[in-house]
């Protein structure tokens, strides 16, 4: 029995309707820490599953709580357990809500290169990785890239708002060019994060939301990395004024304690969708009340400590203060950053922004001397990318960025002496 909610329906497979919640919260699990709650869950109701109308406690409590922190009239949710799967489900969702609206043709996803959506065949298909699509016959039909954001490689001679209405016009460009009545949606992460870090002009997202508006192209926000504060903001949604109609969600909502993701929809998404019959789509782990339970309490956490002001007033400022002089060291190009996480792009030549070649040696070079600092950097091409836990401290990050110079140093005394 669903205690403290009023009537919950599911309306459509697995697909679960948040309503309000009409009293005391039902777990009490608010002052235990989080192995206690994932053990109670374990012990109350290790398992069961969310298809043919089903569903546990800690799946209807997280959907209330997602739906009072996503974006308005996000009030839906699909749970899966990994970004790859939140964005399969997406792709079928949106080609069932099109041909439940009685408009077959519009089929294509419209994505960015450099994008990341996941590793199965239709998420990597919405990927804008080469090297993935090259290993497995990808894409598959209906899916198609345009430019990135990218300003500091894509832009020259262009201001960073001059050239954020330019790579938004190419997503344009590529909807004119297809026929608005043959594409579905348009994808993209808010920043991109795999794909090194890319952080959009203020004006490319407000112009993609025209767009799609205009053309009647759905938008799908990738919250894998950006969900939870990473951008200082309970969403990179929030950060740039995104209003998605569909927002896949992983990484943040448990913190990585155990695997959990969930695709929020908009009401008018769902208003559809229930017209299509009962959705035939779910994954047997979907709504797993032991993840849940820690995705409630991860949240809790979250909101507790403050961690997502903390990040937007105060380490996130202290990270771009401390970062600065960095730009001065003669292999750093471009230094990018939003909340807690950012790239730093290595480049032989600030002043033509030429590539080292071959592409990715000095990223991994540079990432190497980092180790050896005892400081762990992800190298994307020849940019080292890095994403801090949200509690890093002030001490943490001079420590952070005190290794980073050094590994830049060793880096620039390596390149020297060749
Ligand atoms: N979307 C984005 C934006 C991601 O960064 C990732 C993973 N890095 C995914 C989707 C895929 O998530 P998973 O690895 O959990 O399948």
């Amino acid at each position: 029995m669903l205690m403290g909610y009023t009537s919950p329906t599911l309306t459509a497979n697995g697909i679960l309707t948040a309503w309000r919640h009409s009293g005391a919260r039902t777990s009490g699990m608010v002052e235990k820490n989080l192995p206690t709650q994932l053990t109670e869950q374990m012990v109350r109701m290790p398992f069961y599953n969310t298809f043919f109308s089903s569903t546990t406690m800690p799946a209807v409590e997280l959907s209330q709580t997602l739906a009072e922190l996503t974006p308005d009239g996000l009030n839906h949710v699909f749970y899966a357990s990994s970004g790859s799967e939140a964005n399969d489900t997406i792709v079928r969702m949106v080609r069932h809500y099109w041909n439940t609206l009685g408009k077959p043709g519009k089929k294509t996803f419209i994505s960015r290169e450099y994008a990341y959506h996941g590793s199965t065949m239709a998420a990597a298909s919405l990927g804008g990785m080469d090297g993935m699509h090259r290993q497995a016959d990808l894409l598959l039909p209906g899916f198609t890239h345009v430019m990135p954001p990218y300003h500091y490689v894509y832009g020259e001679g262009l201001s960073p708002e001059e050239f954020g209405l330019v790579a938004a016009r190419a997503v344009e460009n590529r909807i004119i060019a297809l026929g608005a009545e043959n594409v579905a949606a348009f994808i993209g992460e808010p920043v991109m994060g795999a794909g090194g870090v890319i952080i959009p002009p203020q004006t490319y997202w407000p112009e993609i939301q025209r767009i799609c508006r205009e053309h009647d192209i759905l938008l799908i926000v990738d919250e894998v990395i950006c969900g939870f504060g990473r951008t200082g903001s309970w969403f990179g949604s929030d950060s740039f004024g995104i209003k998605p109609d569909l927002m896949p969600v992983a990484k943040g909502l448990t913190s990585g304690y155990l695997p959990l993701s969930a695709v929020v929809l908009h009401d008018h998404i769902v208003d559809v969708l229930r017209h299509g019959g009962e959705f035939q789509h779910g994954f047997t782990y979907s709504g797993h009340p032991v993840s849940t339970a820690v995705a409630i309490a991860n949240i809790e956490i979250i909101r507790k400590e403050n961690l997502v002001d903390k990040v937007h007033g105060k380490t996130g400022p202290y990270l771009a203060r401390k970062l600065a002089p960095l730009r001065d060291h003669p292999i750093v190009g471009e230094i990018r950053h939003l909340g807690m996480f950012g790239a730093i792009e290595l480049l032989p030549d600030k002043m033509t922004r030429a590539l080292f070649q071959p592409v990715g040696e000095v990223g991994a070079m540079g990432r190497n001397n980092c180790y050896a600092e005892g400081l762990i950097m992800r190298p994307v091409r020849d940019s080292l990318v890095f994403s801090p836990p949200l509690i890093i401290t002030p001490a943490q990050i001079d420590e952070m960025v005190d290794k980073l110079e050094r590994a830049f140093d060793a880096t620039w005394s390596q390149l020297q002496a060749r």
